[in-house]
């Protein structure tokens, strides 16, 4: 069923709604809540979960007899809809960002009462993941997200089958995200980053897909998965194990590699040129052997850009 989760009036232009999907059996507890497009130009989320949206409103048609959902699924693809719209990071009219605004208030600007209403929907599930992407000049590998997790987060969050599991610190600075706001309810919280802003990278998006329904099946929330023995080897990996490599100097850097691919200690990851004579500047290494998990897809580069990252496994 698709409900408002929010209706918000304009001041010179038509009202706008924020709308949801909510699956299973409305009897249920809230199981799983699904959130994308806090930043509006985050579109690989945004697609994951619409398809996600889709698939799972078919099993709850009975188009699939093989497959039920057995718990209630809330999924909102897109919060930032005005974002989506005019291909925005922020909200639009002011240019806030969402993802500053938890836990957010009914009284309060417009972004404070989006954030308050996506908090009170989703605050109560006993799983929650929010989906984000890279920035627009950097593709990151999909991957889990965690931060200062619980030792049963840890465990869980093996069940989406990702190659990588990041593991963070809880940020004393960023204390306003939806992902901090979750953390004093009970229930376990995950983030997801997926690929880079601004495009659908479909590979990406079909591997994260198939990520959400293993973990539906092993929450006993989407019944008759099967639930196939693990494909890919999963490794967890903390900050210290990332090893960054920054621009030295400005120019075009190409490359042709793909994010989740291991690769050697001084392996050529790709070139930087100079711009105007087309001569490589520089080619770029591997600063160990290891999962290359982020590379720089802007091709324009300044002195002391961050160029890719390759994480070691412990
Ligand atoms: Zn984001």
């Amino acid at each position: 069923m698709i409900r408002n989760l929010l209706c918000m009036t304009a001041p010179v232009r038509d009202g706008f709604d924020i709308p949801c999907h909510e699956l299973g059996p409305a009897s249920s507890q809230l199981s799983v809540a699904l959130v994308g497009g806090l930043h509006g130009d985050e579109i690989n989320g945004i697609f994951i979960l619409s398809r996600l949206a889709d698939f799972l409103t078919k099993v709850d048609a009975g188009n699939y007899p093989e497959l039920r959902l057995a718990k209630r699924v809330l999924i909102i693809p897109a919060v930032n809809v005005l974002g989506v719209n005019q291909r925005t990071r922020t909200w639009p009219f002011d240019r806030s960002d969402i993802n500053r605004m938890f836990p957010g208030s009914t009284g309060g600007e417009t972004t404070q009462r989006i954030a308050y209403a996506v908090l009170e929907a989703t605050k109560r599930a006993e799983f929650r993941i929010d989906i984000h992407t890279a920035g627009i000049d950097f593709e990151e590998l999909p991957q889990v997200r965690l931060y200062g997790p619980s030792e049963v987060e840890r465990e869980t969050a093996r069940w989406f089958g990702l190659s990588a599991i990041m593991e963070r610190s809880l940020s004393p600075v960023f204390t306003t995200t939806l992902k901090h706001s979750w953390k004093v309810w009970p229930g376990q919280s995950f983030l997801l980053r997926v690929g880079q802003a601004g495009t659908v990278q479909l590979e990406h998006c079909q591997r994260v897909f198939r990520a959400l329904v293993s973990f539906l099946g092993r929450a006993g929330v989407l019944v008759g998965t099967e639930l196939a023995a693990e494909d890919e080897e999963i490794c967890s990996f903390d900050k210290a194990s990332g090893y960054r490599v920054f621009a030295k100097k400005a120019g075009t850097f190409v490359s042709d590699r793909q994010v989740g691919r291991w690769v050697g200690a001084g392996q050529e990851l790709g070139y930087i040129y100079d711009s105007f004579n087309g001569n490589v500047v520089e080619s770029v290494l591997s600063p160990v052997a290891g999962l290359l998990t982020g590379i720089r897809r802007h091709p324009l580069l300044f002195e002391g850009d961050l160029i890719l990252r390759v994480n070691k496994k412990g």
